[in-house]
């Protein structure tokens, strides 16, 4: 299946009912105007943005609250691993920024040292049919991130809205498999294609990041952000998380939970000590852990371009204005106007 098939609006309905028999299907549904991603209820009407999902991904494939574990104190020690879940399942309508924050998760979770089984579970049971954007909302940046809104590198297979119906390709084995169905039809015709914006957020590199690790911006940067960590959450590539018995009456559940390096209690100790005391100290952790240090540890920056923390950020900041800030200060520097210069080791 390597061309496009066509699908009209009226079959899309009836394609993903049929789904439904053996597949757990996920869909973007709209609620008080926000986009976010649910289980198909057959009785619902579908429908799918143009353009970014309010709510990232990130929590179908490591959930805010997760347990991994459960014990009970009165049978001596007995931690018993918590099973994967193993039904099959489809997300449909997942646009190139969600693929990118599930192949940065990737990295993290399945091609580092420390495999997270539970994560493995969810990616091998998941099949990935996207769709391809057709505008970029204000907040999108992904063109500065090397991807575009049409691109389906990652997905299983992938559709466009056209204005009598949808096309549909099949892309891996499992999304030809998935794409098997009366309703689709061989044509001729291919997605339009669009010159896209690309420059909103231009950010140095990680090696120049590094040198401003002392620079006093971060505490004029730090001025500028509450810390309140909710562009954490909302950030498809933050996986940061905390593990913790949740205990009732000698028997429980060991969980793990989203965490924030941008919360003061991230990087207490035991004892009270606390490496990240300042906003400054946190506010440096986080740009330079998206532009550089992820850059070291898996050969890319945590970024995709989704914009999400802006929608989310009570002060309408962002993480990669940030970095487009401190960029301007690198550029500054070299040029030998900077007047901070002044290097700060208190942050
Ligand atoms: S950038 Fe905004 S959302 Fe993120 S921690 Fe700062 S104030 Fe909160
Ligand atoms: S830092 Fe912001 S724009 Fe970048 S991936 Fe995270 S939420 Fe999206």
């Amino acid at each position: 299946m390597n061309k496009w098939y066509k699908m009209k609006h009226a079959d899309m309905q009836k394609f993903v009912s049929a789904l439904t028999e053996k597949w757990e299907v996920w869909v973007p549904y709209r609620i008080d105007g926000k986009w976010e991603f649910g289980i198909y209820d057959t009785g619902r009407d579908l429908d799918f943005p143009e353009s970014v999902i309010h709510v990232s991904l990130k929590n179908l494939f490591f959930p805010k609250r997760r347990p991994i574990a459960t014990y009970d104190e009165n049978s001596k020690w007995s931690l018993k691993p918590v099973e994967p879940e193993g039904k099959p399942r489809i997300v449909i309508g997942l646009h190139p920024c969600d693929v990118a924050g599930i192949e940065y998760m990737d990295k993290v979770f399945l091609q580092s040292e420390h495999k997270d089984v539970m994560y493995a579970s969810e990616r091998k049971r998941t099949v990935l049919i996207g769709m391809l954007c057709s505008e970029m909302a204000d907040n999108c940046h992904c063109t500065d991130r090397g991807l575009t809104p049409d691109a389906t590198r990652g997905m299983d297979a992938a559709f466009a809205r056209i204005t009598d119906g949808y096309l549909l390709k099949g892309l891996t084995d499992k999304g030809k498999q998935v794409l098997r169905s009366e309703y689709l039809k061989k044509v001729d015709e291919v997605p339009d294609k669009k010159d896209w914006p690309a420059g909103r957020y231009v950010i140095a590199s990680p090696e120049e990041f590094m040198e401003m690790y002392d620079d006093k911006i971060w505490h004029e940067m730090s001025d500028i952000c509450l810390t309140c960590g909710i562009c954490t959450y909302a950030c498809p590539t933050c996986v940061c998380f905390l593990v913790t018995d949740e205990n009732f009456k000698g028997k429980g559940e060991r969980v793990t939970v989203w965490d924030s390096c941008q919360l003061q209690s991230y990087s207490r100790m035991a004892g009270g000590h606390n490496t990240r005391k300042t906003p400054a100290s946190r506010v440096r952790n986080r740009t330079l852990d998206k532009f550089a240090y992820s850059h070291l540890r898996y050969g890319q920056i945590s970024c995709t371009g989704c914009g999400r923390c802006v929608m989310v950020c009570p002060l309408k900041r962002s993480f990669p204005q940030l970095g487009a800030r401190l960029t301007e200060r690198i550029k500054d520097k070299k040029k030998g106007k900077s007047k901070s210069g002044a290097r700060s080791k208190e942050a």
